[in-house]
């Protein structure tokens, strides 16, 4: 009962930093044209406040667009229940309140490539669902206040990114839409009212686009364990041609990279030859970027990581004297904590249900219908 204690008061300190960063990185965009941004990685705290302190800068009109229940869970008398969520429009300050299950499939549709395998998109809906959940049962009041009292926003930087099949029609055409929102919608249905618990409390099921030859430990990101979040093995190394861009290379200049660097409050004497600027790359256990040192200075690789926008910080670092620049050389996509998206796809590929998949990415967990929590 105690460790029950400590792991609520735990999740509740940690929501805003870990399901905002966590979330941010599950977007890893649509096939669809225009999909929202997912090459700004934002993993830490500072990053989460700063876009904070941002949005309270602004005002914006709340609206009620819909006339279903006030409250955000609606209770039924058995498993039929409907819970609704109320969904803040970040960009409009409307709010409206819509039916969860009809919800994720906005939020499936967004998050993750509709052409994936259909068990990966069942493992996506049970990823969404919880984290819905979870926000609506442990948001801290300052995270209510960012949502205009909504449970939850449409921003992949900060909730999860979210668009309605009205609004999908209108951008995309409808006979391009409907056949995908079918199948995000068979994917929805199949699992129905299920959220990812552990110890009985639905869990932060924070995902990633794609991971190394590990997915990464909520520890060596955020400082802090999460017994279900802990690093396991995953098949995009071992199968990256399968994968597009799973390698990307980011190259900088001496003078770029020494700029880069010091208008994000890194202090260092660059006075030697660029040949000796970098030493100390250590790497955490799951093989990312823990730390290096810069002109002596240290500096972690998730800042590296934000002050050169890599896609992970699953990265080599080196410089090329022949081309005079810095090279990172960087695999996979996001934090690395959690579920990862194409390793999913991966396992559903080789024949793997969603709760294999589910089962895998978060440890010790237990798949449980939510109504229990309403
Ligand atoms: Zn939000």
């Amino acid at each position: 009962m105690k460790y029950l204690c400590l792991l609520f008061v735990f999740l509740l300190v940690f929501t805003v930093l870990v399901s905002f960063t966590v979330l941010a990185e599950g977007d890893i965009g649509n096939i669809l044209p225009g999909n929202s941004d997912s090459s700004s990685p934002a993993d830490s705290v500072q990053a989460f406040k700063n876009y904070l302190v941002k949005d309270e800068s602004e005002t914006s009109e709340i609206s009620e667009t819909s006339e279903t229940p006030e409250t955000a869970a609606a209770k039924n008398a058995d498993d039929e229940k409907q819970i609704f969520i109320k969904v803040l429009d970040s960009k409009s300050g409307a709010v409206s309140t819509v039916d969860l299950e009809e919800y994720l499939c906005g939020v499936v549709f967004s998050e993750m490539p509709s052409s994936f395998e259909i068990e990966a998109l069942k493992a996506q809906a049970v990823t969404a669902r919880s984290f819905c959940v979870y926000r609506m049962l442990y948001s801290t009041q300052e995270i209510r206040d960012f949502h205009k009292g909504a449970d939850i926003c449409n921003d992949p930087k900060h909730c999860e990114d979210y668009i309605s099949y009205g609004e999908a029609c209108d951008k995309y055409g409808e006979d391009y839409v409907k056949p995908l929102w079918d199948k995000v919608k068979n994917a929805v249905d199949a699992t129905k009212g299920e959220i990812i618990t552990y110890q009985s409390e639905p869990a932060v099921a924070v995902f990633h686009a794609m991971s190394g030859k590990e997915t990464e430990s909520a520890e060596n990101v955020w400082g802090s364990p999460i017994p279900y979040l802990i690093s396991v093995p995953s098949e995009e190394d071992s199968r990256q041609s399968e994968i597009k861009n799973y390698i990307t290379q980011s190259k900088f200049t001496p003078d770029e990279f020494k700029s880069d660097l010091t208008s994000n409050g890194f202090a260092a004497d660059f006075s030697e030859s660029p040949e000796s600027w970098t030493s100390n790359i250590a790497l955490d256990s799951s093989g990312r970027v823990a730390s290096a040192e810069i002109c002596g200075e240290a500096i972690t690789g998730i800042r590296l990581r934000e002050i050169f926008a890599l896609r992970s910080t699953d990265f080599t670092l080196e410089y090329d004297g022949e081309n005079e620049e810095f090279v990172f050389t960087v695999a996979g996509y996001g934090h690395g904590v959690g579920m990862s998206q194409y390793g999913a796809n991966l396992m559903a590929e080789d024949g793997k249900n969603y709760i294999d998949i589910l089962l895998w990415y978060y440890t010790g967990v237990e798949i449980t219908p939510d109504y229990k929590f309403f």
